[in-house]
């Protein structure tokens, strides 16, 4: 018999980043009656340790090698592609034969060729973009008449620009795709950014789904009239109001296990004190930078609950990577290497959150009603900060030295 509901196939890439948004548009989607299978990497799926045990939203996993111990870094990004795209043909056939025909294709902005698969199958398909609307707006007009002035620009630290429907965006409001050291180095991510805008203007009926939602970027959904956006956020993880344990949440998914001793640890300090630092999954600091965020952290007085991610290579951090105040810093705050961070977010002793401004973290944040101290470093997280310190008024930025380095000093202040 032919599955009497829609069916949604999502796909997107294996970082945490983006699969905690894609997981919880899904769960949205089997909230009001469809089902949805979730393709991912095998290694990515079995780094979910909280998997969603929700009725309806089904795994496919397709092998990328990683499982087997195959190191993959941003230039393998066109094998991921490769892989992805190969595995949704087979799976939008399996899905056929089995009698549970997919009804719409979900994708991210790392599968070119998605939109036009789904078109040789005859299926619809929407583009899930994952930061806010105004970046996708940056883009647009990056690639549509204002891409030779910023280049032209780009190393001007003064230049600003005006762009319809956004606020005045200085150069380290822009994505640093365009500005900056990274502007030749992503040229897969900006390879991908540019086919996906014109694939969503030749769309006669583009669908571009936002993690924003009206209130938040009301001028920026509708700045681009061609981009057509309908906001579908926040996709944040609910139910961890009021700091319960909300282990039972089918959460976005951490790609991560370990203690949650820091709920406890977070239950033991006052209301509004504790400040939370987090830099998400991918950044990285010197050691130079973390010696003084360390001493801006002793210096404020407040507890802290800092994430020190282990290093990717699955080596233990060795004597050379400890902090010169490693004591200290134990006695005063928390040191962790992961969390749920929805949870830390929406636990009453959170006072405010040191972050790098990832989208995900910004939404999170605002969601939890928690301020910001902006410290970002790539690719959307300096539009981001405009957004949060500027235009919602809801952060303040911090300030690097002429070395590039957040001193101490400005970290306390
Ligand atoms: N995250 C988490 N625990 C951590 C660190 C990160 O749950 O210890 C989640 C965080 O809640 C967010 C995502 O990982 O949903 C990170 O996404 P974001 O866009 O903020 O930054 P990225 O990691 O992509 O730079």
């Amino acid at each position: 018999m032919a599955n009497p509901h829609p069916h949604f196939l999502i796909i997107t890439f294996p970082a945490q980043g983006h699969i905690n948004p894609a997981l919880e548009l899904a769960k949205r989607l089997i909230g009001v009656g469809a089902d949805v299978t979730f393709a991912t990497t095998i290694h990515a799926k079995s780094r979910l340790v909280k998997n969603p045990t929700v009725d309806g939203l089904r795994f496919s996993t397709f092998s990328d090698g990683q499982e087997e111990g195959v190191k993959r870094g941003p230039n393998d990004l066109p094998v991921f592609q490769r892989l992805a795209s190969e595995n949704l043909s087979e799976l939008i056939m399996a899905s056929a034969n089995e009698g549970r025909p997919i009804s719409c294709l979900i994708y991210s902005i790392v599968i070119p060729g998605a939109a036009e698969l789904a078109r040789s199958f005859n299926i619809p398909s929407a583009f899930l973009w994952i930061q806010p609307a105004t970046v996708l707006d940056i883009y647009y007009y990056y690639f549509n008449g204002f891409g030779d002035l910023i280049r032209s620009k780009s190393s001007d630290p003064s230049f600003s620009i005006e762009l319809p429907g956004l606020p005045s965006l200085s150069r380290q409001d822009l994505p640093s795709f365009f500005v900056g050291s990274d502007q030749n180095q992503e040229n897969h991510a900006l390879a991908a950014f540019q086919k996906h805008l014109e694939i969503l203007e030749q769309e006669e009926n583009p669908k571009a789904l936002v993690n924003t939602f009206d209130a938040l970027e009301p001028e920026a959904l509708r700045a681009v009239e061609k981009l057509k956006l309908t906001a579908v956020g926040p996709l944040v993880p609910s139910g961890f109001s009021d700091g319960k344990d909300a282990s039972d949440t089918p959460s976005g998914g951490d790609l991560s296990d370990g203690s949650r001793d820091y709920m406890e640890w977070l239950k033991s300090k006052p209301e509004s004190t504790v400040v939370y630092v987090s830099f998400g999954s991918i950044s990285m600091f010197s050691m130079q930078q973390m010696e003084e965020i360390a001493r801006g952290l002793l210096e404020s007085g407040r507890p802290f609950l800092w994430l020190i991610r282990a290093k990717e290579n699955g080596e233990e951090n060795k004597e050379e990577d400890k902090l010169s105040c490693q004591e200290e810093l134990e006695k005063q705050g928390m040191l962790i290497q992961w969390c749920s961070q929805m949870e830390v977010l929406s636990h009453p002793s959170l006072g405010c959150f040191v972050t790098h401004c990832g989208w995900n973290s910004s939404i999170e944040s605002l969601a939890s009603g928690v301020p910001m101290i902006a410290f970002p470093q790539w690719a959307d997280q300096g539009t981001n900060t405009k957004l949060i310190k500027d235009v919602w008024k809801t952060g303040v930025r911090l300030m690097v030295n002429e070395e590039e380095i957040v001193t101490s000093d400005e970290l306390k202040r």
